[in-house]
């Protein structure tokens, strides 16, 4: 069998129709596909306005920015996220404040919020993470009783949702990236989802070098960013939105057959809550004490499977635990579980039910 990579975009031969189509229009910026993707998303997500950036990275650094988050705030963050989550905070010049995760959900553990909020805190930032969405209806009544902002982390969680209401939607702005690893890609790519059509306009300007268009021309709002998304990017994720259920239904189906073939006492599956749906941005597993994460990586490399631990616990990775020296071990301990024990497991369109097979019996023989 050929090399399973971890993640695989499946690029079709009308989606690169469509990028031709922008490259030989010579429009190559902020054209028709920047707008129709932008629209897609917003009926997706059910959200007012939709707003493409330049990546996920950016989509959090502009939310951060439109709120006038700055030096000597706080905002909560999940010690198990990619570091991206936490790296935003640290730009800005605010403090990220670590919460632990819920280890059967690797999202952050509501229960445990409370106790980080302090006066100083601005936002919480709750991440969907794996594609399944966080307990974001329980963040939502604890940031109101605060009075904070949520900005959602819905980086790989496109489509999700709890009690069918679609992450990106709950807090004051959700956030999405479109990197190759997430279910549909733009190569790099982001967007943000708003409700409030005030924040909508700033992070327009913000987007573009802080520009309003008025009826005398350009007025120069803000020291902007120029973080716009070029139209052939756009035009790559329009084309995989419109198969979006396809893409679902098809690792729904992949996601089965691992929970059908794998029976390893030392493996434990993702746990899925009734009142979520999982988009399987990532199969995670957890395994027990008698396997070794870099091992059991190692083993599956050589058999073809390309897999990888799945996030990092944040406050562990060098710049962090260099900057502010906590025992995550102690203070996160589930994150710190999940980083070292966790593995993520091939789960994307182009798989075929075989190859999840192949992977869940080679996940079998681990011992
Ligand atoms: C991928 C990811 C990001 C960053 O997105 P980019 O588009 O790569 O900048 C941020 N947060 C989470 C949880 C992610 O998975």
């Amino acid at each position: 069998m050929n090399f399973i990579p971890l993640a695989s975009p499946d690029i079709r031969e009308s989606d690169i129709a469509l990028v031709n189509e922008v490259l030989r229009s010579g429009m190559l910026v902020q054209g028709k596909y920047v707008g129709a993707l932008e629209k897609e998303f917003s009926n997706i997500i059910k959200c007012k306005e939709s707003i493409a950036v330049s990546n996920g990275t950016a989509t959090l650094h502009l939310a951060l920015k439109v709120l006038g988050i700055k030096p000597g705030d706080e905002v909560i963050v999940p010690a198990f996220s990619y570091v991206a989550t936490a790296n935003v905070v640290e730009i800005i010049g605010a403090t990220p404040v670590f919460v632990d995760i819920d280890l059967a959900t690797f999202n952050i553990d509501v229960s445990k919020i409370e106790a980080a909020i302090t006066p100083a805190t601005k936002a919480i930032l709750p991440v969907h993470e794996f594609g399944l969405a966080c307990d974001i209806e329980s963040v939502m009544v604890i940031a109101k009783k605060y009075g904070i902002h949520v900005i959602e982390d819905a980086a790989c969680a496109l489509g999700a949702m709890q009690n069918g209401k679609p992450v990106g939607s709950y807090g004051v702005m959700g956030s999405f990236s479109l990197h190759p690893r997430k279910s549909i890609t733009s190569g790099e790519g982001g967007i943000i989802s708003v409700n409030d059509i005030t924040i909508a306009k700033k992070l327009k300007q913000l987007r573009n070098h802080g520009i309003e268009m008025t009826d005398d021309g350009m007025v120069f709002e803000e020291a902007g960013f120029n973080y716009r998304m070029t139209d052939f990017q756009a035009a790559l994720a329009y084309g995989q939105i419109q198969r979006l259920t396809e893409i679902f239904d098809k690792k729904r189906r992949l996601a089965e057959v691992y929970y059908n073939v794998i029976k390893n006492s030392e493996v434990i599956l993702p746990f899925l809550p009734e009142d979520r749906n999982h988009t399987w941005q990532t199969f995670h597993i957890l395994i027990g004490e008698g396997l070794h994460q870099l091992d059991v990586i190692n083993k599956l490399r050589k058999v073809g499977i390309g897999a990888n631990y799945g996030a990092q616990c944040i406050p562990d990775v060098k710049y962090y635990a260099e900057k502010y020296n906590y025992n995550s071990a102690v203070l996160y301990p589930n994150a710190y579980t999940a980083y070292t024990k966790g593995i993520a497991l091939p789960c994307y369109e182009k798989l075929t039910k075989e190859q999840i097979k192949y992977i869940s019996i080679n996940i079998n023989s681990l011992c």
